[in-house]
């Protein structure tokens, strides 16, 4: 395995991904929050826009705005490598790791699904990794014969969750009822969280009846959303999180410009607007259930000086742009 004295401030750009090239602006600063809140899904390594956002340039404007520390989510071993390196240096910054259900058909393919699966094993080890995912089923992308190998990787996160006592979140796109059968067949692990809830009012009645957490994105601020609306209504208050997917779903009034954790009081005040409740309230509970799920960001705080792969000292952060200005 490659070990880089620095860790970069991107891995992949989102152009790139859509084959499209993206030229937006980030959003203007929302008004800040009273109440910290915390972004359970973000892939800060992914650059996008015309002037991308490092990872400390995330954290910066979404600390100034109450949005206190992010779990920051690993979809193959390159990323969940830099997402638990991150996390070992960085207070703001815990780490989810596993292999996306769209990455794991072509490892299987090649062969390598069980070295990668192995990687993300050891790295459940490390003390700021709080979860594993994102994993899933993804039958929109994903068809027939390339759906076993897809199974078969999601069944064996679900298996690491447990053995490493850590949260699983879950990716489920088309999928809503082979995702609750394979969990209710193997047993799901005692916090799991469906990342970027999009069900229907049927589907938040089953998390409810099995202690499931609905992680609600900037989907539930789209005007076509209204099965993720109601299901908002439905969840038991003590089970609803709340994320960006950055740089992906950003909310309502920003939709197609790119995402960041500074946005979530865009989705929080939605939220607390649909269910008629008080912004400070709401964020209250949902920090109290993300703590439930994660723990608190300073539980193990990180003490590395050294780099976690090549045991050098860490001096070789690059520098912040958002300080620098
Ligand atoms: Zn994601």
């Amino acid at each position: 395995m490659a070990a880089s004295e620095k860790i970069p401030a991107h891995l992949r750009t989102r152009g790139s991904m859509e084959a499209s090239d993206r030229r937006e602006a980030y959003p203007p600063m929302p008004e800040a929050l009273e109440v910290a809140v915390y972004d359970n899904h973000a892939h800060l390594e992914i650059a996008d826009g015309e002037n991308p956002l490092d990872f400390r340039e995330h954290l910066d404007r979404a600390g100034s705005v109450g949005v206190h520390g992010v779990i920051q989510v690993g979809t193959n071993v390159a990323t969940s490598l830099w997402s638990a390196d991150v996390a070992a240096v960085e207070p703001r910054v815990l780490a989810a790791v596993a292999i996306h259900p769209n990455e794991a058909p072509e490892l299987h393919q090649k062969g390598t699904l069980d070295d990668a699966l192995q990687v993300i094993d050891d790295l459940a080890k490390r003390p700021r990794v709080v979860a594993i995912g994102e994993t899933g089923l993804d039958f929109f992308r994903t068809e027939g014969p390339l759906q076993p190998p897809q199974r078969r990787s999601f069944i064996e996160h679900i298996r690491l969750a447990k053995a490493h006592n850590l949260a699983l979140q879950i990716h489920d796109r088309d999928a809503h009822h082979d995702v609750v059968d394979v969990l209710l067949k193997e047993g799901a692990p005692e916090r799991t969280v469906f990342h970027c809830y999009s069900g229907d009012r049927e589907l938040a009645e089953i998390l409810n009846a099995n202690g499931w957490y609905a992680s609600f994105a900037g989907t539930v601020t789209f005007g076509n959303a209204k099965g993720v609306q109601e299901s908002l209504a439905v969840m038991n208050k003590s089970r609803i999180l709340i994320e960006t997917d950055t740089p992906f779903l950003t909310p309502t009034p920003h939709r197609g410009k790119p995402n960041s954790p500074y946005m979530i009081p865009h989705t929080l005040r939605f939220m607390a607007k649909y269910l008629d409740t008080d912004v400070n309230l709401l964020a209250a509970q949902i920090t109290d259930n993300t703590f439930d799920v994660y723990g608190r960001w300073d539980d193990n705080p990180p003490t590395i000086r050294t780099n976690p792969v090549t045991g050098e000292p860490w001096d070789e952060l690059e520098p912040s742009r958002f300080h620098a200005s």
